[in-house]
């Protein structure tokens, strides 16, 4: 620990937008401040930026979408600029580490043994499909020729969140710029100082300028004049169910542009009592939810149980936590469990806490902010809610902690309805040894995701993204890459 301590202190975060290849101040001189999460302290200035540094961004991805310096490259060409692009991020790992951790408050060891190879896996994956991509000539009569083609868009605006601040940016803009077109990121105001340090990057490998710029600030302000700007071709947002909604009546506002949307989740997790092995399962559903403090879209947040393992499984749940997941400083490698992202955000999970006991949910372990951590320190318990009921709200309403609900039930039917009762449908997962029951769940539950006998597993090739109000669109795949291109029929009249 002491070794990152010492390196924390001689980091010099970036908090200005990057645009047009440069980092620049607002326009309006304007800053807000980023703070630690572990501590409580100010990490950095960060630009607020308005709607006249989105102009001024957006103006520069356009003339570098005009001028086709980065689409009118080969595909090769493309390519060796965005693996370079990974190598820049793999160089410069641990910075970018620990400047995600002081930003956000997730363990050091989370970034660099999860986030950062997801994030160069993700680079590495689109680039290596861009000359993968085929178009198609369709049986036409003689005398006429038919193509399809896939082209991109244009201007891609980007807007991401907090829980990964690196990763949940790059699933958006690596397949948006493998395709072709220019990138406007927002990040989230709560940790946006890694995103801006990759913006660099992508130039330092190479990468043109103006193809991939960053503005600052807060979502009502930079973020929704970046989803109202006509010269926007496409919006693709990672965030919470709300905003999503508002950026589809922005993008109704405004010139119709597409909007990709990832939002929020309340995934169940579905053990029978003839699952393999309970503690095996157990160990799962203890990292589905406690990982990055809960602040996982798809966090395993509703435990469903079968009443013949039900006090077993509670138990063991119980009994395990804190061997697998304690509070500690995010910079000490050891640690599992940091902070969740700021004292607001800590403040919001506590009320939910308090709000489900007040429903009548038993507390079986955690509930309150754990003791040693100071004032500054976001920190909130290992939280197991356990004999609760659908109808209340810590089964209905995302919490985005490490908060966990626990539900009994008899019947795979029961289970079923408990399960799709819900406006979201991000993920689910099936416990069971009779694959015959697991195939008939993954066809009954209404989820972009079913993982049977694990959770959270998964590669490059799995698509992921929401049914229901969990969103409308896919990130990872190749498919992802398609999303950021539209298809064009050119017809030829060949005839003599
Ligand atoms: P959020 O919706 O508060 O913010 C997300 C982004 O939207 C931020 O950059 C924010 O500045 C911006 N924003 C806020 N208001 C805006 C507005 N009016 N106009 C334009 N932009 C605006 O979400 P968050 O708290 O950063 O992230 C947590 C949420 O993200 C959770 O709901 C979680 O489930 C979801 N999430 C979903 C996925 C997925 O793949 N489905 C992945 C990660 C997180």
């Amino acid at each position: 620990m002491k070794e990152w301590t010492a390196r924390a202190g001689a980091l010099a975060p970036e908090g200005r937008h990057f645009i047009d290849g440069r980092l620049v101040p607002s326009r309006s001189g304007a800053t807000f401040d980023t703070v630690n999460p572990a501590t409580g302290a100010v990490l950095a200035q960060v630009a607020r930026g308005d709607g006249a540094d989105v102009d001024a961004a957006v103006a520069s991805a356009q003339a570098a979408w005009a001028d086709r310096r980065w689409r009118g490259l080969a595909p090769r060409a493309r390519m060796d600029i965005l693996l370079r692009f990974a190598d820049q991020i793999e160089r410069h790992a641990d910075e970018l580490a620990l400047t995600e951790t002081l930003d956000m408050g997730k363990p050091i060891s989370d970034v660099r043994s999860i986030d950062l190879p997801e994030v160069l896996r993700t680079i590495r994956y689109f680039a290596e499909c861009i000359d993968k991509i085929e178009g198609a000539v369709t049986h036409t009569a003689p005398g006429s020729l038919h193509m399809i083609v896939h082209e991109p868009l244009g201007v891609v605006g980007a807007i991401s969140p907090w829980n990964y601040p690196m990763l949940m940016a790059i699933w958006k803009v690596a397949p948006a710029l493998a395709a072709g077109n220019c990138v406007v990121l927002k990040p989230s105001e709560q940790a946006p100082l890694s995103c801006v340090r990759m913006a660099q990057l992508f130039v330092d490998a190479g990468g043109p300028v103006g193809v991939f710029n960053v503005v600052n600030g807060l979502g009502p302000e930079a973020g929704k004049a970046l989803a109202l700007h006509p010269d926007v071709a496409k919006l693709t947002f990672t965030g919470s169910t709300a905003v999503g909604k508002l950026l589809l009546a922005y993008a109704g506002q405004s010139n119709m542009k597409r909007v990709a949307l990832e939002t929020g989740g309340k995934s169940p997790q579905i053990f029978f009592d003839d699952l393999y092995d309970l503690d095996a399962a157990v160990d799962r559903a203890i990292g589905g939810i406690y990982d990055n403090a809960g602040q996982v879209c798809n966090a395993g947040s509703r435990l469903l149980v079968q009443r013949g393992i039900h006090d077993a499984f509670l138990s063991r749940f119980t009994a395990r936590t804190a061997a697998l997941y304690r509070p500690g400083n995010p910079l000490d490698p050891a640690t599992t469990l940091g902070p969740v992202v700021s004292a607001a955000h800590q403040r919001q999970v506590l009320a939910r806490i308090a709000q489900a006991k007040g429903d009548g949910a038993h507390c079986a372990i955690g509930g309150a902010a754990p003791e040693g951590f100071g004032a500054g320190g976001a920190y909130v318990a290992p939280t197991l809610l356990s004999h609760t009921t659908a109808a209340m709200a810590i089964n209905r309403e995302e919490v985005f902690g490490p908060v966990a609900s626990m539900m009994a039930f008899d019947t795979e039917d029961q289970a079923i309805a408990l399960a799709n009762d819900s406006v979201y449908g991000l993920a689910a997962a099936v416990w069971s040894a009779d694959l015959k029951r697991a195939h008939r769940c993954v066809g009954a539950l209404q989820a972009g995701v079913v993982w049977v006998n694990c959770f959270g597993d998964g590669d490059m090739t799995q698509p992921f993204g929401g049914y229901k109000q969990s969103g409308n669109s896919r990130d990872k795949h190749i498919d992802s890459l398609l999303s950021y291109m539209q298809g064009k029929s050119a017809w030829f009249n060949i005839a003599d």
